[in-house]
């Protein structure tokens, strides 16, 4: 079982983050995508990942830390790294009224078009992951105008319904999903995950973030949680815990080559 979306760097938790990742593992997971979310984030995101070889990591700017200066142009050298399996996470956040959609617009484009450059020049063709918040119709009109393959995007934290999940995997990318889905007050998630089909889906956590049920409330969130949000996706869909888990990672390998 991999978590394919986590936050680990800095002091988000108390304890440092090494009982945080043995109790991962001592859950089962063989796996954790450290995304980052600038670019100093990136490099301590790369540092974990040289640290511990169950941690990989993604190299991005989150569409919240648009409209203050970016070295956008660092990533490239820090994805430059064997464990260096996705860009991300980027997009855009309609949510909330700042930062201005302008500004995350502005930021969103000059990390694609970096990533279309970078192909260009013959870097590995790393998946994107991408965050998309009340604003899934932009992203994928955003990320339609460029040349990078549809099959490498990844929508996290799926939040919305099936009418956008639909639209989305029309488009060709993968989804995934967090402890959202097993929230009594979103019942249109899970019904749109119920139409991914699962070469196409994965589960993370978006640690500290969104504990998923039964221990939402608990904070912080830790990646050993996932199993909570593949056990639910599992039910719903009848599958065992193991077909499940299974299946997803072999997605998870296929787009992040993880594990
Ligand atoms: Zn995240």
């Amino acid at each position: 079982m991999f978590d394919t979306h986590c936050h680990l760097t800095g002091d988000r938790y108390k304890g440092g983050i090494a009982p945080v990742l043995e109790e991962a593992r001592s859950a089962g997971l063989t796996g954790m995508l450290a995304v980052a979310v600038d670019v100093a984030d990136a490099a301590a995101a790369r540092d974990l990942a040289q640290a511990h070889s169950d941690v990989w990591f993604s190299a991005g700017v989150h569409p919240s830390e648009a409209g203050r200066d970016h070295a956008v142009e660092d990533l490239l050298a820090i994805s430059d790294h064997p464990k260096c399996v996705a860009w991300g996470e980027m997009g855009l956040d309609g949510h909330w009224p700042d930062p201005p959609l302008a500004a995350q617009r502005d930021l969103f484009v000059k990390q694609l078009n970096q990533i279309q450059s970078a192909d260009v020049a013959g870097a590995r063709p790393l998946p994107v992951i991408l965050h998309s918040r009340k604003a899934v119709e932009e992203v994928l009109d955003i990320i339609a105008g460029t040349t990078i393959d549809s099959g490498r995007f990844v929508f996290h934290c799926f939040t919305e319904g099936p009418a956008c999940v639909e639209k989305v995997l029309a488009f060709g990318a993968a989804v995934s999903f967090t402890g959202v889905v097993t929230y009594r007050n979103a019942a249109d998630v899970a019904a749109a995950s119920d139409l991914v089909p699962l070469d196409r889906l994965m589960v993370e956590t978006d640690s500290p973030y969104l504990t998923p049920e039964p221990h939402r409330g608990t904070r912080p969130n830790r990646p050993a949680n996932v199993i909570h949000v593949a056990r639910f996706l599992a039910s719903r869909r009848g599958l065992s815990d193991e077909a499940f888990e299974e299946a997803t990672d072999e997605t998870a390998r296929r787009i992040f080559g993880i594990g």
